[in-house]
């Protein structure tokens, strides 16, 4: 009784193996794939770059609170903070952060500094590809992580950002 009972295992197992060899194959072709991404598909809950959000007005949400710095356990978040003045507003309440950086070095996308944002200025985007071979370029400044009026994408506001310091 027992041999067959083994047999029967062993063929159902069999069947069950050679059933998904036979099957098409499913991969991602990254990064031979086509579109930007190269192939890469995430799930909305990726945790990739940074990005730091602007409000309906199309001002910076971040208010240089520094909670987010606080909450980082990796000590990656290096911020200063300036006063809006009437002539330029940056964020809608009184500070604004004239200087936001991230070290991706140590950053380990834990997420704690988008938990702790009071103001939702800081998400997760779906950015990735960050290694590099050279230290200094992991470290992002806010004009690489802030979204653009227009489309929502990352861009460089070096300019104003250079004019106001
Ligand atoms: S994801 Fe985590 S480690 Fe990275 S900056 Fe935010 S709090 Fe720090
Ligand atoms: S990103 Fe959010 S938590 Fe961090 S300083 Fe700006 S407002 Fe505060």
């Amino acid at each position: 009784m027992s041999i067959l009972r083994n047999a029967a295992a062993i063929a159902k197992g069999m069947s069950i193996t050679l059933g998904e060899a036979f099957k098409p194959t499913e991969v991602e072709n990254y990064p031979d794939g086509k579109g930007p991404l190269r192939g890469a598909v995430f799930q909305e809950r990726f945790r990739g770059k940074h990005q730091l959000q602007r409000d309906e007005n199309g001002l910076e949400k971040c208010v240089a609170c520094y909670l987010c710095a606080a909450a980082c356990p990796s000590n990656c978040i290096y911020i200063e903070a300036a006063e809006n003045t009437e002539q330029t507003r940056i964020s809608s309440a009184e500070r604004y952060a004239k200087v936001y950086n991230i070290d991706y070095n140590r950053c380990i996308f834990c997420g704690y500094c988008v938990e702790a944002c009071p103001t939702d200025a800081i998400t997760h985007g779906h950015g990735f590809e960050l290694a590099s071979l050279n230290a200094t370029n992991m470290v992002m400044r806010k004009e690489d992580l802030l979204v653009p009026i227009s489309t929502g994408l990352p861009h460089s506001n070096r300019e104003e950002a250079e004019a106001l310091a």
